[in-house]
């Protein structure tokens, strides 16, 4: 079958539909050219072509040759010119390009189809010598690099040197003698590193260079970057061969990049760089200073409307951003590329609103795809109060990269970032520029800090993908890597300091800086109205607070999906009765020291509630061993002691005899309620008093009390039971009543398999897949860390469990679950209250098993009303 796919000349055998087939790139090069845009003439390989290769030893599926020729001869046709031809001679550029897009990750070759004979024909037929002879070393070295792996620094001491016997500074130094001097000399590095030739047979070269793109597809960092973006299920990479177009044959010539609107705060208005004579890897490259795209309307006026056209029509077309790449030959503009661009998440939203206004796209298109949960993320990120920055402390300024602020210690390589980042130690990642090399670095670091580079360059594109503040391009500081440390001429930063950046401004602070909460605008307001339109399922929190409760309310929460009491007793007021409770020896003590605990219990749910008033609060009766609150070290032990005026000996047993050898399998949650039934006697008292005097107060109450970690029906039976009777007296004694339901984590396996007995009873089911990976896995949550890392990078898991929820495994027990608890009480709620309740691949899950809602951390509940809409449409 095919396994090539011609575009150009205004027509093109794919489309934008084929993406998997053709990788992201191909599809619109496809795309574009069908739509008329100036597209090179060129041809894709399929990504099955790339999967064969790499399945097959390198080996190329039957007939790829011959259907190669013939797309060589087709761009020739159009082209009029030929592959080697000494006369016109053709050249090509050779790109992959998979389904998602992955920058920086794969590799290019230009210029394909150089070697002496049509270096020559180039040169006649450009009327540039220079020209052509700066394309042939400039094909050598990629080719030498690229397909044979050559080290680039290799030929960059070539060039040097020659340089500096020259005399001169810059590469435009060089003259056309120098140049072709310099060929020779970069054939010789050629010869020597590889001990072969370097290719004369264009055909030879670009059979080469085809495989040095699919195996660059099995290369570790793609493979590495491919893990902690999670892309999977792909084939592999598209090979995109196309006629090169020249943005360096003379001063009517350039190069560059533009956003159709800017990618960090949104603003309608091409965003981007170009450079006059160059070739495109110089604009990237940052060899030479790009100007601003918006200059291009001086120098090349009717190429600038062109553009600008073209821009439209592409986010018309698209219904999105676009970022293109762009090549103006001689006066005519080309576009050589164009993909959905990265942006910010403040961006995003503007982008989406902006667009809708404009009537390009309905905000239906706004919320589905054009603003992705992350984006939310990002811009609920804290940032840095401006004005409470001292001056003196400013180290330098560079390009406002990715906004936020990120905090922490300073580190210069990729290695030290990833071996020492934590949460208690955060790390800001500074280097003079990034490499795909650096992902893991740069993923592991706060933030980013760059002191070459610009808004495209490597760092700040991965770090706005990934919503990490970074500053890009601080040319005010010089890093030196020997000595891990850089100074702004007045300052010297060492490794370890501590500094400060902020990536909306571009700002490099010394020190910690505080950071404050993010302001959200209108259109972010516009914006997750439109997405609560279209989504259907409730998002809930996770609040233990009346200050939680109250932010997440703001976040746009619906209610509390999981209250955990644990946190309440830790109070300076509160731990010393808790732990009076802890040790009594009789009922009668226990209810005592229960009683003590009332008031307060009794006062933080009713705050909760009133920050909650109208909304459903669920609250989880206590769930974590006893020996949580009591203290582990000698000396605490005895302080303790005392303040408890009990014997420290005597103390000293009852912890021990509390400590267990798997306490997250121990004596926990509904284990303590039912062997101790006085605590849920008390916890119940208290939330149903508080509802009681809040419902007094004209306020709406809707409690739900929870009972955690069931593994049997007996178990919530007996729980329900002294719920029910206490709520019963409590009624009585305030002669006034108010709804309640009563429930249940499912967070034991054994819970999902048995659903439908607990549904019985249980008003509601909320998956506490915390604790259901935990044990479904049968992986502590506690120690995991120190496997789970293996695990993923030797891709044993694709995913952290404890982040996205596992489909495969854990996700069955969910359907199961709420499958049988639905058969049995048609009226059961259900929700999810772990963590993935806030992570958007694991919140499409839920929506598909029908869930009435997900509960998770206040920040991230913009994200899950997002994830929810989007999963709907
Ligand atoms: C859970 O287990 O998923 C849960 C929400 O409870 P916790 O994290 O408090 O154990
Ligand atoms: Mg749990």
């Amino acid at each position: 079958g095919a396994q090539i796919y011609t575009f150009g000349s205004g027509s093109a055998d794919g489309d934008r539909s084929m993406k998997q087939l053709l990788g992201g790139k191909g599809a619109n090069l496809a795309e574009m050219s069908s739509i008329g845009l100036p597209v090179p003439a060129g041809f894709t390989i399929s990504t099955e072509a790339c999967h064969y290769y790499s399945t097959h030893d390198g080996k190329w599926p039957r007939g790829l040759k011959k259907q190669i020729k013939r797309g060589v001869k087709f761009i020739e046709e159009i082209m009029g010119t030929h592959l080697g031809d000494s006369e016109h001679p053709l050249l090509l550029s050779v790109r992959s390009g998979a389904a998602t897009s992955m920058p920086g990750m794969m590799d290019t070759v230009l210029n394909l189809g150089l070697n002496d004979k049509s270096v020559e024909a180039l040169s006649r037929h450009t009327d540039n010598e220079r020209f052509a002879y700066d394309s042939y070393r400039r094909f050598i070295d990629m080719f030498g690099g690229v397909v044979m792996g050559i080290a680039h620094e290799k030929f960059e001491r070539a060039i040097e040197k020659l340089k500096d016997e020259k005399g001169v500074e810059e590469d435009t130094g060089l003259d056309t003698e120098d140049l072709k001097e310099l060929v020779e000399r970069y054939k010789a590095v050629y010869r020597k590193a590889t001990g072969h030739m370097f290719p004369n047979d264009p055909f030879e070269q670009l059979e080469f260079a085809i495989n040095a793109v699919f195996s660059s597809w099995d290369s570790d960092r793609a493979v590495k970057y491919r893990k902690i973006n999670q892309i999977e299920g792909l084939l592999g990479t598209a090979v995109n061969v196309q006629a090169m177009v020249f943005g360096n044959m003379g001063n009517d010539c350039a190069t560059g990049v533009c956003f159709t609107r800017n990618p960090s705060t949104g603003e309608n208005k091409l965003y981007g760089e170009f450079l006059i004579n160059a070739q495109g890897e110089d604009v990237v490259a940052g060899i030479r200073t790009p100007k601003d795209v918006t200059e291009l309307k001086n120098t090349m006026p009717e190429a600038f409307d062109e553009l600008q056209e073209h821009c439209n029509r592409l986010e018309m077309h698209y219904g999105n951003m676009q970022d293109i790449e762009f090549t103006i030959q001689k006066g005519t503009l080309y576009i050589l590329q164009t993909r959905n661009g990265k942006r910010t998440g403040k961006a995003a939203v503007k982008i989406a609103v902006d667009m809708v206004d404009e009537g390009k796209i309905d905000n239906r298109k706004a919320v589905k795809s054009l603003v992705e949960p992350t984006h939310l993320d990002q811009l609920l990120h804290p940032q840095i109060d401006v004005d409470s920055v001292d001056k003196s402390k400013i180290l330098g300024t560079g390009l406002p990269a990715s906004p936020g602020a990120a905090v922490g210690r300073v580190v210069f390589s990729s290695e030290k970032a990833e071996e020492t980042a934590s949460e208690e130690n955060p790390v800001i990642l500074v280097r003079i520029e990034t490499s795909p090399e650096d992902v893991g670095g740069m993923s592991a670091a706060e933030g980013i800090l760059t002191s070459r580079g610009g808004m495209t360059s490597h760092a700040a594109v991965v770090a706005r993908g990934w919503g990490k503040p970074c500053v890009a391009g601080c040319g005010d500081i010089v890093i030196n890597y020997k000595k891990k440390q850089f100074t702004n001429g007045t300052k010297t930063i060492k490794e370890g300091d501590w500094i400060s950046i902020d990536g909306t401004r571009g700002t490099v602070i010394e020190g910690k800086k505080e950071v404050v909460k993010p302001e959200m605008d209108d259109d972010y307001y516009t914006f997750m109205n439109w997405v609560d339109e279209y989504r259907d399922m409730g998002v809930r929190t996770n609040a233990d607070s009346p200050e939680d409760s109250a932010r997440a309310r703001e976040f746009g929460a619906e209610g509390i999906g999981l209250c955990r009491t644990e946190h309440m007793f830790f109070g300076e007021d509160r731990i010393k009765a808790m732990r009076r409770m802890i040790i009594s020896e009789t009922d009668d003590e226990r209810r005592d020291a229960l009683m003590t605990l009332l008031p307060y219990q009794k006062k933080d749910f009713k705050e909760i509630f009133e920050v909650m008033d109208g909304l459903p609060v669920t609250i989880r009766l206590l769930d974590p061993p006893l020996h949580e609150f009591l203290p582990d070290e000698k000396e605490e032990i005895a302080r303790v002691a005392d303040e408890l005026g009990i014997d420290h000996q005597k103390f000293s047993e009852i912890v021990r005899s509390l400590s267990e050898f798997n306490p997250m399998l121990g004596h926990r949650g509904c284990r303590l309620g039912i062997t101790y039934p006085a605590i849920t006697e008390m916890q119940t008292r208290a939330i149903i008093e508080a509802a009681v005097e809040l419902k007094m107060e004209g306020k709406k109450v809707f409690p739900e009390i929870m009972v955690p970690l069931i593994g049997t029906p007996q178990e919530f039976h007996s729980q329900k039971l002294v719920i029910d009777e206490v709520a019963e007296e409590v009624f009585e004694e305030m002669e006034e009543t108010v709804e309640y339901k009563v429930g249940t984590m499912i967070e034991i396996p054994r819970a999902t398999l048995v659903a439908e007995k607990i549904a019985k009873e249980a008003e509601f089911f909320s998956f506490g897949t915390n604790d259901l990976t935990q044990m479904t896995f049968g992986y502590s949550r506690d120690d995991a860390g120190k496997f789970l890392k293996v695990y993923l990078d030797e891709g044993i898991l694709q995913n952290d469990p404890f982040q996205v929820l596992d489909i495969e495994g854990v996700g069955q027990l969910v359907e199961l679950a709420t499958k049988k608890g639905r058969e049995q009480n048609e009226k059961l709620k259900v929700g999810i209250c772990g963590e993935h309740g806030g992570d958007p691949k694991s919140v499409a899950f839920c929506y598909k098993q029908g869930l009435n809602y997900v509960s998770c951390s206040p920040f991230r509940v913009p994200v899950a009303r997002l994830a929810a809409a989007q999963a709907a449409l």
